[in-house]
């Protein structure tokens, strides 16, 4: 060795030193942890359980939990609401068991904590990624003052077909936006110490390819080419390992015949040796039990195959803990895989600083300070409001004007219970702020507003049974539709302007939701086409957990805004909306179809060998009875003004190699307010190796302007935004003609064309 190359070597030595003595001091405090655990006690800490003491989120709760924390047989919990009854269960396991080793405290965060923001799907629409950050640290703040640690967010699934409930989760369709969303909420809730007592420990989910279950079926099989799956469906996952999220959930599903929970090539091959993940694996409810139905084995088989395939914690099912040990006996696992399993958990209870302190997270007074504050709710009226995405304003109906008579009708118009959305398992529906009390608190006596049910949510008792597993969400009233239709006609006819707030129930989204009618019901339908029928000019405020197909609608509205479903502070966040007092900004970050039989539909798709030619009769991929083009494309959204885009330039119409070109669009907001536009950045790459999209997003920036007011937009482009997995599952670009195209949504963009020479 010469004395350059030692020198660079003891330099490099050095500087590893000092980084890693966090990580070596905490091998140390593992191994001698781990040297005084018994073998039952390490597999102890694999068990996830859940005690039912607070709101359960599967089918089976877990029984004899306190006797197993004393006996050292549980790692974690999960569905614990309240820092009392988290100090009373850490408490068992600090004066009770042998070792006195901590828990670990989960629980679905998902949007938000008890101060409910809007759905995912909602937050994602915002196109703001300062915001979704903020949303996840609030939502850290509160809930860590509650005593918890570990969230089981973000859920980074991207979803095509809005059949499927879950879509309410996630951040939509497209795998750049998503990746982007994926980073901010990791980044939000985890900061940048996962020690402090206000930050909690993120995770990932559902890894992976849960969305994209066949027919939008919930939990079914996906199979789906390494292509697609690596350029398509995996970036968000990888993102937010990326970003140093703690642990990663596996799915439900299986993916080419393996079930991820047991699929070793995805958790072990993938996650730790492609991605460099270092962080615990958890499964998801019974997701190892629930193999044994997949036909994979009984349930020492499929617990085994979990094991081997690289997942450390097992969640309620207690194959783990109940057959490991027979597994280890038989040959069927090894010792180290057990050890390594348990190290995975006990290195997070060490990052969160659970051994220093095991209340670190359990602080009665700080709950009371922190948790559902004044400024807590004002944030998520604030969050609210830019998510809201405007699908049609004829007319300028909106904003509404601060005179005269509003008739507000419609099922979700003064209720409480679907506010909140799906998977707000910590949030009190009974704390939301419906949209009629939203609109008083907006206008003085200058304006009067006159309220009518006019129908059910869906009069089907069926239906609603279904819909009601977490209570009552569809209230059948006791009048007959004919009643309720009357009497909301009645009301619109003595108003200057009917607004109708319609959609979907929170519970009719979320998980084992899916629906194969993607439409708002029809009880509903029939009171939007009498209210049409008035003649009074009429906005449709849509609370919906999914895109949905809104054809008709859109036909007989005057104005409609999609609003999610938006959280507690719905009410007041949708009057701000209405009134004015914040135009709205927010675009679709899934497509919404004509119909269903367009589903699946997404911006980013193929050109294929015949492509869409509406006018020519035969032989082109289209259909007979409908335009291939959805309803309202990816990236779509209006805004109280108008904004034009002109002047798209390029630095380089022929760059070479690995530069740094830029490209550049003017926007003027043309109308008469100041507003917000999510500039959006798409690339073609015309031809590849393999197929390419037509279209794909690769960065976008929202502005502010004033009415009347242009500005540049410049976005800089490098090979780095033209690679993609390759047949070979190489990343890499590849050389030639390149479309690069900017605009207001993913199917109106200005386009220039560029040849990228390697
Ligand atoms: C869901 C997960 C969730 C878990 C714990 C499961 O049913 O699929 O998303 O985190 O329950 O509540």
């Amino acid at each position: 060795m010469n004395r350059i190359t030692l020198s660079l070597a003891l330099l490099i030595a050095i500087s590893a030193m000092a980084q890693q003595p966090q990580e070596i001091m905490m091998k140390t405090f593992v191994d001698d942890l781990m040297k005084k655990m018994t073998l039952d006690e390490k597999i102890g800490q694999l068990n996830l359980l859940t005690p039912g003491w607070g709101l359960p989120t599967g089918a089976v709760v877990s029984s004899d939990v306190e006797k197993k924390i004393k006996e050292g047989k549980v790692g974690g919990l999960f569905g614990v609401i309240g820092v009392e009854k988290i100090k009373q269960a850490q408490q068992l396991a600090i004066e009770q068991s042998r070792l006195k080793i901590p828990l670990i405290f989960g629980s679905d965060v998902i949007h938000g904590y008890k101060t409910t923001v809007p759905i995912p799907l909602g937050l994602a629409g915002s196109w703001d990624m300062k915001l979704v950050e903020h949303s996840a640290r609030e939502a850290a703040i509160e809930a860590t003052a509650d005593g918890l640690c570990w969230t089981f967010s973000p859920m980074v699934d991207i979803a095509r077909d809005p059949r499927w409930g879950r879509i309410a989760e996630g951040s939509g369709e497209d795998a750049y936006l998503g990746s982007q969303v994926a980073k901010a909420m990791v980044k939000g809730y985890q900061g940048n110490d996962l020690a402090a007592n206000n930050t909690l420990m993120a995770c990932v989910k559902h890894f992976a390819l849960y969305g994209a279950a066949e027919a939008g079926r919930d939990y079914n099989t996906t199979d789906m080419s390494r292509v697609r799956m690596y350029n398509e469906y995996l970036p968000p996952y990888k993102a937010a390992v990326e970003a140093g999220a703690g642990s990663v959930m596996s799915s439900f599903n299986e993916i080419d015949g393996v079930p991820a929970t047991g699929n070793k090539w995805l958790l072990t091959d993938v996650l730790r040796k492609q991605w460099g993940f270092t962080g615990f694996v958890v499964s998801d409810y019974t997701s190892v039990n629930e193999m044994t139905h997949h036909g994979m084995g009984d349930l020492q088989t499929v617990s085994a195959l979990a094991l081997n395939a690289g997942l450390d914690m097992d969640m309620v099912g207690e194959g783990f803990l109940t057959t490991l040990k027979k597994s280890l006996a038989e040959g069927k696992v090894t010792h180290v895989q057990i050890e390594e399993a348990c190290r995975r958990v006990l290195e997070a209870k060490y990052k969160l600083g659970l051994f220093d302190d095991p209340y670190r997270y359990i602080d009665e007074p700080r709950a009371k300070k922190e948790v559902l504050t004044s400024e807590r709710r004002k944030a998520a009226r604030e969050i609210a409001a830019r998510t809201f995405v405007l699908l049609k304003n004829n007319n300028q109906t909106l904003p509404l004007k601060k005179t005269g008579t509003i008739a507000l009708i419609g099922p979700l118009a003064s209720d409480k219970s679907n506010m909140l959305g799906t998977w707000a398992v910590s949030g009190d529906p009974q704390m939301s702020v419906p949209v009629l009390e939203g609109m008083k608190n907006a206008v003085g006596s200058g304006i009067k507003i006159l309220y009518a049910k006019g129908a059910n949510i869906s009069d089907d008792t069926a239906f609603a049974k279904k819909v009601n597993v977490f209570g009552t969400r569809i209230d059948i009233d006791k009048r007959t539709p004919e009643a309720l239709l009357n009497e909301a006609l009645s009301v619109a006819k003595k108003s200057d302007v009917v607004v109708a707030v319609v959609g979907e129930a929170s519970e009719m989204s979320g998980e084992a939701a899916s629906r194969t009618e993607i439409t708002i019901p029809e009880s509903q339908k029939k009171l939007i086409r009498a209210l049409a029928k008035t003649g009074k000019p009429l906005v449709l405020v849509i609370m919906t957990g999914r895109p949905l197909a809104l054809t008709e609608e859109n036909e007989l509205a005057t104005s409609i805004l999609v609003t999610w479903h938006a959280g507690m502070e719905a009410g007041n966040a949708i009057a701000d909306v209405l009134f004015g007092n914040y135009n709205p900004s927010g675009k679709l970050t899934a497509t919404f179809p004509r119909n269903i039989g367009q589903v699946p539909i997404f911006y980013n798709h193929k050109n294929t060998g015949r492509p869409s030619a509406p006018n020519s009769p035969k032989f082109q991929s289209n259909y007979l009875d409908a335009p291939n083009s959805p309803l309202f494309p990816f990236g779509y959204g209006l805004s109280y003004t108008s904004f034009s885009y002109s002047n798209i330039s390029v630095s380089k119409n022929n760059p070479v190699g690995n530069e740094t070109i830029t490209a550049t669009v003017t926007v003027t907001n043309t109308g008469k307010y100041d507003g917000e536009e999510v500039v959006q950045l798409y690339i073609r790459d015309v031809v590849g190796s393999i197929t390419r999209p037509l279209s794909e997003l690769k960065g976008f920036q929202k502005i502010n302007l004033k009415a009347g007011e242009s500005k540049t937009v410049t976005f800089s482009i490098s090979p780095d935004d033209l690679k993609f997995y390759n047949y070979n599952l190489e990343y890499d670009w590849e050389p030639g003609e390149f479309h690069i195209m900017i605009g207001g949504n993913s199917a109106e963009v200005n386009k220039a064309v560029i040849n990228w020479i390697k």
